[in-house]
């Protein structure tokens, strides 16, 4: 049998992090009142996820790097991450981070948990005299609830004779699940998907995601989902 060839996209806050560090990050930091406001208007679909980070940003008044740094210490990422990454290592799945939040915090965080070897997409944040600056080198407009097109990677990375499969917990993660074959969802994004009906594996940690994929890489036959393939294929054309 030909070795199967699953490409492993995963979210970062709330995934990948135990915490979601964006959201952390201006509660501690921006203007109270403005952030739970555009937190609401960004969860009921008032605003885009771009926007939603340009006003975040435009919350903070003032903060140095070094604040954020010692912030970013008290974060943690999933404790069950690093057994799961050396898993895929000794499989040769390729792990990409696709995260609607910031470089910035992302690359420091795992740093912190000595974590390398992962492809992070990321939005991206400069601190500039106290402010926060953001861009968005992945922006697509096509992509209303994540500023950093997560599908563009997806479409990017893998190919016909991949079984791509998406790990992800939020608001960010709406539109990319269409895409994969294979979706591990919690919070949510597990109620997303059992509202607009999309099939999903819902998981705690990334034991379970572990031990699922190690039961979907032994099976004599494994199907690709019909509407991931579709959505690919178009957007394969498209390129
Ligand atoms: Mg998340």
């Amino acid at each position: 049998m030909k070795r199967r060839e699953f490409k492993i996209f995963m979210d970062f806050d709330g995934t990948l992090s135990q915490k979601d560090v964006g959201e952390q990050i201006f509660n501690k930091f921006g203007d109270e009142k403005q952030v739970i406001k555009i937190i609401d208007d960004l969860l009921n679909d008032r605003i885009s996820s771009k926007q939603s980070w340009i006003d975040l940003c435009n919350s903070v008044s003032s903060v140095t790097e070094e604040e954020l740094n010692e912030f970013l210490e008290t974060m943690q990422i999933e404790t069950t991450f690093p057994s799961f990454q050396k898993y895929c290592k000794e499989h040769k799945f390729e792990i990409y981070v696709l995260s609607d939040g910031f470089d910035f915090y992302i690359d420091r965080i795992l740093k912190n948990h000595k974590i390398d070897g992962l492809v992070v997409y990321a939005n991206h944040l400069k601190i500039m005299e106290g402010k926060l600056i953001p861009s968005f080198p992945y922006y697509d407009e096509s992509s209303y609830s994540s500023a950093n097109c997560k599908s563009n990677h997806i479409i990017n990375h893998s190919s016909e004779d991949d079984f791509t499969v998406f790990i992800g917990d939020g608001n960010s993660d709406k539109d990319v699940v269409e895409y994969c074959d294979f979706i591990f969802a919690k919070d949510h994004l597990l109620k997303y998907c059992e509202k607009e009906r999309i099939t999903f594996f819902p998981f705690k940690n990334f034991d379970d995601v572990t031990k699922k994929i190690d039961e979907l890489k032994e099976k004599k036959r494994l199907k690709k989902r019909n509407r991931a393939v579709l959505k690919r294929k178009q957007a394969y054309m498209v390129e």
